[in-house]
């Protein structure tokens, strides 16, 4: 059945795109380089192909993929360098906590790519929250480090709307507005249309995207050759087809802690930005939780097999009310704290923050007054517990109109390397511990001899 035109699809998806990312990276860490044609190479080879080329080289007409000899033709004065990709690796994962500090990263799709699902409140914000994004992420590394940000209905036509105006680019595409908003696309540049998806789609009289997006879902199938077909259809139309997303059954962070980090003082200043972080995506997801448990992980250093003796392990677990203010969260956090002071024998490593025991909002409203009731002191504390909710959604609310920067309860703290570590499944990105042999520093740049 076709969808009708008119029916609600609203912008729910954020696409976000580096430009030229590995060069871009090393411009970022040599200033030497900024402003400069760059090519990154795999091999200390002349005939080796470039793996990415800066927006200077592009602008003189080098291609990713050119070799050096082609690109040298063209631009005698580009500079090589053989990439790095453990550099990169470590620096995607800053990038991420960074992203994170303004929207919940929801898939990574590549080194360079995430995508971010939209709340409507945070859809509304339009182009203002891709400026953000931008500003925390030029506030923490270097202009040069840019992205192209894309917003629309689906994931499919967010990545379509971030390759618009590369680089540093924003495109909103909303639904109503095609296929107008992608009249001009050339069918090659959209994500899954192969060239052989393309002889197949000309075979199939479809030159132009007006005709693709006149095609019925049976007859994307039928070219196609697969349900990949329907997919894209459903992408380009604006309707998902992901899966729902499981429920989430808590939420937290954990980090490393650097070494002049593990004293009782900076652990406090860390778990309370874990804690201010996991409380943001609490209210998000309009729960609430009933229980905080405190992680602290310490012992054996990584050795060279590979192994961690990761054997020192502290937790405390607090209970308290169906809670998604920060103040009860940062007060639970206060008495496991104070716990950890009292009993913890070891120097930690790592902390980690997990609020859980959630509750819907929704099941929660009769039920409050209920449980309240029965505890000692509990109807002042319901009382209070509404001030605090309101407290924490107004300055959720100032953080939405202000930017990510705007407030945090308590004294605002910086982490060494980053503001928070979030969690997210990796897939395809390599782990730091994939890496053998020394690690190479930021800063040594490696450049092509030949
Ligand atoms: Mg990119």
């Amino acid at each position: 059945m076709y969808h009708s035109r008119g029916q609600a699809r609203g912008v729910e998806r954020l696409y976000l795109d580096f430009d030229s990312f590995f060069a871009s990276a090393e411009q970022h860490f040599n200033p030497d380089l900024r402003g400069q044609p760059v090519g990154v190479v795999p091999l200390d080879s002349l005939h080796t192909g470039c793996i990415a080329v800066s927006r200077e080289a592009k602008a003189r007409g080098v291609k990713s993929g050119m070799t050096i000899a082609k690109a040298r033709e063209i631009t005698p004065e580009m500079v090589f360098v053989v990439a790095r990709h453990d550099v990169y690796v470590r620096l995607h994962k800053r990038i991420l906590e960074v992203i994170e500090t303004v929207l919940p990263v929801a898939q990574v799709r590549s080194i360079d790519e995430v995508v971010c699902h939209l709340l409507p409140s945070e859809a509304e914000q339009g182009e203002r929250l891709a400026k953000w994004l931008k500003a925390a992420l030029a506030s923490t590394f270097s202009d040069v480090l840019t992205c192209s940000i894309g917003m629309a209905p689906t994931e499919l036509l967010a990545k379509i709307a971030a390759e618009q105006h590369k680089p540093d680019g924003f495109q909103l595409i909303e639904a109503d507005h095609l296929p107008q908003a992608l009249a001009g696309i050339d069918l090659n540049d959209l994500p899954g249309v192969s060239t052989g998806m393309r002889a197949r789609l000309e075979a199939a009289g479809v030159k132009d995207f007006a005709s693709l997006w006149a095609l019925a879902p049976k007859q994307a199938r039928a070219i196609w050759g697969s349900v990949e077909g329907e997919r894209f259809w459903n992408g380009v139309h604006g309707f998902h087809t992901e899966r729902p997303v499981t429920k989430k059954s808590m939420f937290g962070h954990s980090r490393m802690l650097p070494r002049d980090w593990r004293t009782h003082d900076k652990i406090a200043i860390c778990a309370r930005l874990l804690t201010q972080s996991a409380g943001r995506r609490v209210r998000r997801a309009e729960v609430r939780a009933t229980k905080m448990t405190l992680g602290l992980r310490g012992g054996g250093s990584r050795v060279a097999s590979e192994t961690r003796s990761e054997n020192l392990r502290w937790n405390w677990e607090g209970a308290f009310l169906p809670a998604r203010d920060d103040h009860t969260f940062l007060t639970a956090l206060g008495d496991g704290l104070a716990e950890a002071k009292r009993t913890l024998s070891f120097r930690p490593r790592s902390v980690s923050v997990m609020i859980h025991g959630l509750i819907s909002s929704a099941d929660i409203m009769t039920d409050l007054f209920d449980t309240a009731a029965q505890i000692p002191g509990g109807i002042a504390r319901k009382t209070d517990r509404e001030k605090w909710e309101r407290v924490s959604d107004l300055m959720d609310g100032v953080r939405a109109r202000l930017g990510p920067q705007a407030l945090t309860m308590g004294p605002q703290a910086d982490m060494p390397g980053g503001y928070l570590g979030a969690k997210i499944a990796f897939g395809r990105i390599p782990d730091e511990a994939d890496f053998s042999g020394p690690k190479i520093a930021d800063e040594d740049t490696h450049f092509v001899t030949i």
